[in-house]
């Protein structure tokens, strides 16, 4: 390519919601613009990389044993009712009415669509196992698009599902598929981590995320030391704390007054306690069920713990009329105290039943109470009181007994154990050995291509530009020629070109009639890793100058010898990635 006839809009100017590097970078390379909130155009050079990672993805699917299929974006509600994600999708989700009145949703994702393709087609355990993927568009309507590709509402996700006859074919799958990721972000030039994961509204019994630490990152890794542990946040399992020991005998609880002070904060400050001394207890729905979870002040709740201490079920805060009618007082006031009653269970955390003594809502409206022990005021056991581990882990917590640490990254890709969740709802069945009639057990991976191009960028890039690692850059090789004017220096870019190009280089020839400056300044922008500079004084002394992106030494080499020293380079960069 030449790039005097290549669509490369690289500008100075980012607009302000590009907050972070790889996002200004991607805008100022010229690599995508903006079409509306959280939707991107890719132009050519953003385009490339994209393809690179793409067949990266596909070369190390397929050679898994995984078949590539494409299923519709634009899927039917019906299906996603037969399995109740409807609901839990939430807005997430995108739906539309059609012009015959049906309503349809674009595709989040397709577990729904594949399981009931398995449905119909799969019919004996001499079909299984079977992985099949795809590569293509999603979309999620999400809350806050943002940071770019990170977080866009449409992407391109690699998705892949696998149908088993029992728990033992789809370990062995999952396993190879976690082998497979690995090889794939390592080829990508990708520094990540695997970290256990919560199968969140998937359902199923076990998942790995692969996460690239980075500061900008959204979400949280947290491990030991040693390594022998590692978990995201929804994941992360902390050990109980040590039971407080109260200074004295302490009081009988005392009522106070705390006229519109709701808000852990308001009381803080009015009571002259700190959060840590507070006891939260939240009201939330779970279906039809009211259930209360009471964490400590400075802590949050969990969703995901909580989930899986409800047997699996999705639960919300409850509405303002259901929280008052379980604690008799408006929203702000709730207790642990006296509710047991009113809910179908009470989740406290570990960290309150550690406490020797507290402040919590009075379920009175305006009140507080002080002096409030776990276990003397309100009970900690019941048939319907669980004590368990449901907040986030904090700074200070342990894991067996080792310090927790925190980290920022980006999740790049997951893998499920999904079970017979989506099977048994959808009736995907096989007949066995036996003839008799099982459930599909299944599982589904998942890679977010888009973010694998931004967490690159993330992670390798300097004050004037991207980086590239060299499997998933726009192009392997730069020549520029500095004096395009000169006939001779323009003939010998022009030969190393034809050259390397005859090699089979992925080649980019900077042939503008620009100013050297302006097209170093460009070429550190896009981050071609391997270039070659062809200017007057070199060819002079019939040398030219070749470079590596990422070193700021270059060196001279005879003219004859540029491409063969070049594709040299080409090879080790690429070598340095083989997994
Ligand atoms: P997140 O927790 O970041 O919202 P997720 O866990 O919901 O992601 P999955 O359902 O596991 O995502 O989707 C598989 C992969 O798709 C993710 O690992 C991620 O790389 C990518 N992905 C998910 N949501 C987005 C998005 N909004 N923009 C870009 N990539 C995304
Ligand atoms: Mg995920």
């Amino acid at each position: 390519m030449r790039y005097s006839r290549m669509f490369i809009p690289t500008v100075k100017e980012v607009p302000a919601d590009a907050e972070i590097i790889s996002h200004r970078l991607m805008i100022r390379a010229g690599l995508m613009r903006k079409l509306a909130s959280g939707t991107y155009t890719y132009l050519p050079l953003g385009w490339r990389s994209l393809l690179k990672v793409i067949s990266i993805v596909r070369e190390e699917m397929n050679k898994a044993g995984a078949q590539e299929i494409l299923m519709p974006a634009v899927q039917p509600i019906e299906l996603w009712q037969k399995t109740g994600r409807s609901v839990d999708y939430g807005e997430t989700m995108a739906r539309f009415t059609d012009r015959h009145n049906r309503v349809n949703v674009l595709a989040p994702t397709a577990e729904e669509v594949v399981t009931s393709i398995a449905a119909n087609e799969i019919n004996s355990y001499k079909q299984l196992p079977l992985n099949i993927y795809q590569i293509s568009f999603k979309f999620r309507d999400e809350f806050r698009p943002r940071f770019g590709v990170l977080r866009s509402r449409e992407f391109i996700m690699k998705d892949s599902y696998s149908f088993h006859p029992d728990n033992e074919s789809l370990d062995e799958t999952y396993r190879i598929m976690y082998d497979t990721y690995c090889r794939i972000f390592t080829r990508c030039g990708l520094e990540y981590v695997t970290v256990e994961a919560e199968s969140g509204e998937m359902g199923g019994s076990g998942s790995h995320q692969f996460t690239v630490p980075c500061e900008s990152g959204e979400d949280t890794i947290i491990y030991t030391e040693d390594g022998s542990y590692a978990a995201n946040l929804e994941k992360a399992a902390v050990d109980p704390l040590p039971k407080e020991k109260a200074d004295a005998k302490i009081p009988p609880i005392q009522e106070v007054h705390t006229p519109n002070i709701g808000s852990i904060e308001a009381v803080c400050a009015f009571l002259k306690t700190k959060p840590r001394d507070m006891i939260k207890t939240l009201i939330y729905a779970a279906g039809d069920d009211i259930v209360a979870a009471v964490v400590r002040g400075d802590h949050d709740l969990n969703p995901e713990k909580f989930t899986q201490v409800l047997g699996g079920r999705a639960a919300e805060l409850a509405d303002e009329p259901a929280i008052e009618k379980v604690t008799g007082a408006k929203v702000g006031f709730a207790g642990p105290m006296g509710i047991a009653d009113k809910v179908s269970k009470i989740i406290i955390d570990h960290a309150v039943a550690a406490m020797a003594v507290g402040v919590t809502g009075a379920n009175k409206t305006d009140y507080h109470v002080r002096n409030v022990v776990p276990g003397r005021d309100f009970p900690l056991k019941g048939e319907n009181i669980i004590v368990a581990d449901i907040r986030n882990a904090v700074e200070g917590d342990t894991h067996n007994g080792k310090k927790l640490l925190f980290r920022r990254g980006i999740e790049v890709g997951q893998v499920f154990k999904l079970g017979t969740k989506y099977s048994k709802k959808l009736a995907a069945k096989f007949l066995d050995e036996n003839g008799s009639e099982k459930p599909c057990v299944m599982g589904c991976y998942g890679i977010g291509i888009n973010r694998i191009i931004a967490s690159a960028i993330e992670i390798s890039h300097d004050k004037d530009g991207i980086i590239w690692p060299i499997t998933i850059a726009p192009f392997e090789v730069l020549v520029t020629s500095v004096n395009q004017d000169d006939k001779q220096v323009a003939q010998v870019a022009e030969n190393i070109y034809t050259q390397l190009l005859d090699k089979g280089i992925d080649v980019l020839l900077d042939d503008r009639a620009l100013r050297g400056g302006v097209k170093f300044k460009d070429a550190d922008l896009i981050g071609i890793p391997v270039r070659v500079t062809v200017g007057k004084k070199a060819v002079a002394e019939g040398k030219v100058e070749i470079k590596l992106r990422r070193e700021s030494q270059s060196q001279k080499v005879p003219i004859e010898q540029a491409t063969s020293k070049t594709i040299d380079l080409v090879n080790s960069l690429k070598e340095q990635l083989i997994p």
